[in-house]
């Protein structure tokens, strides 16, 4: 069977990361027969299995053939760490030899009064990311390429066997500019909330952005159900654009303006992620703005605590960025909500582990490992 290469990764072809009728398609063009597709795509995704000889329902030839020319295994678990509050973090090799990481964060969250458990997977979606923000470590890996979408669903697949809780919600929140990888990541997206592998729900996927505008508009046009999420961090041009050198290119008015945009398309709220730093965004002026800017629209506002890195820190890295204080920070929650603004705290997750965005990843480089 032949089957043209997705993209640039060497080695035997990922059967992971094409949503069912793309894999039927591509077993009809190589002279399969269609229920076939679909036997792969339920072992792979119903089953779990991780190998094609697991693959039962294949007649034994079939598999033997295509062992050959496939690979079921997109990303290949180095390292997992666990956190005291139970925050896991692995680090994920893939095929060229390059590492990725993703997060599984256990939280309650509250459904008519009850308290059912979260578990919460954030996924990379690049190798590195050429955005520049500076206060994120995987800044400083640059970015190396796009995951193709089996290595962004095989996070999934991976993490989900160090927890016999299933997995509720994907954030595509980890290493990359998801909105730069938009293809493979709605590729993923389709296979995660397909009723078929039932893995999570959309309204329970979020993607969010550093504010990449093509992609806001895109999500709009195309009626994308899942939620989506942008990086603020600031509530001047000027600020945004220090923090986050995307924000040159799109502007802050442009941003707003596509969000409103969106609203208007899909009838979506956007969550707003606000990353509080001493002194630069967390004053009572920033508090009106913000204020102001969360009104245009049915929005949240997600109040982040900084996570400074404290092991050797990226070339680039911002060294004059703090945390607010934890008084402060209280304040600004407070603030914010007397304007009238839903507001949500994040915690610190897997404080004591290398947690935050592309610190694994950059360890693994400065190490060699
Ligand atoms: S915060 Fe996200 S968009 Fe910004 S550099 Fe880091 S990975 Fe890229």
């Amino acid at each position: 069977m032949k089957i043209a290469k997705r993209d640039i990764v060497e080695g035997p072809i990922e059967l992971k990361g094409y949503p069912l009728v793309e894999l039927e398609q591509l077993f009809l063009g190589a002279g399969e027969r269609k229920y076939r597709a679909k036997q792969v795509y339920d072992a792979i995704y119903i089953q779990r299995v991780d190998s094609i000889q697991d693959m039962t329902l294949l007649p034994q030839e079939m598999r033997d053939r295509f062992e050959s020319g496939f690979r079921t295994q997109s990303v290949k678990l180095l390292t997992v760490q666990e956190s005291k509050d139970g925050t896991k973090k692995f680090l994920f090799e893939l095929w060229d030899g390059r590492a990725i990481e993703s997060v599984l964060i256990p939280s309650e969250m509250i459904v008519d009064g009850e308290h059912p458990r979260r578990l919460t997977l954030c996924v990379s979606t690049q190798v590195g990311c050429n955005l520049g923000c500076v206060f994120c470590a995987t800044a400083s890996l640059k970015l190396a390429r796009n995951l193709t979408s089996g290595e962004i669903v095989d996070q999934f697949l991976q993490a989900q066997k160090f927890s016999d809780k299933p997995i509720t919600n994907i954030v595509f929140m980890g290493m990359g500019e998801p909105m730069n990888n938009y293809d493979n990541v709605m590729k993923a997206t389709q296979i995660f909330t397909d009723q078929r592998t039932k893995m999570v729900a959309s309204r329970r996927t979020t993607i969010s952005t550093a504010g990449v505008i093509p992609g806001i508009i895109r999500m709009a046009d195309e009626g994308q159900l899942i939620k989506l999420a942008v990086s603020l961090h600031a509530t001047t041009q000027e600020v945004r654009a220090e923090l986050m050198p995307i924000a040159k290119k799109y502007q802050l008015p442009e941003l707003i303006e596509a969000l409103e945009y969106y609203y208007r398309k899909t009838h979506k709220s956007v969550t707003y992620e606000y990353i509080l730093f001493d002194g630069l965004n967390d004053t009572l002026a920033d508090v009106k703005r913000l204020g102001r800017l969360a009104r245009r629209m049915p929005t949240k506002v997600n109040v982040i605590p900084f996570h400074e890195i404290d092991f050797a820190l990226p070339e680039d890295f911002n060294m004059s960025l703090k945390p607010s204080s934890t008084e402060q920070f209280q304040w600004f929650t407070d603030a914010l909500r007397a304007e009238d603004v839903q507001v949500n705290v994040r915690s610190s997750a897997g404080l004591d582990i290398d947690a935050a965005c592309g610190q694994l990843a950059l360890s693994k480089e400065g190490t060699g490992q």
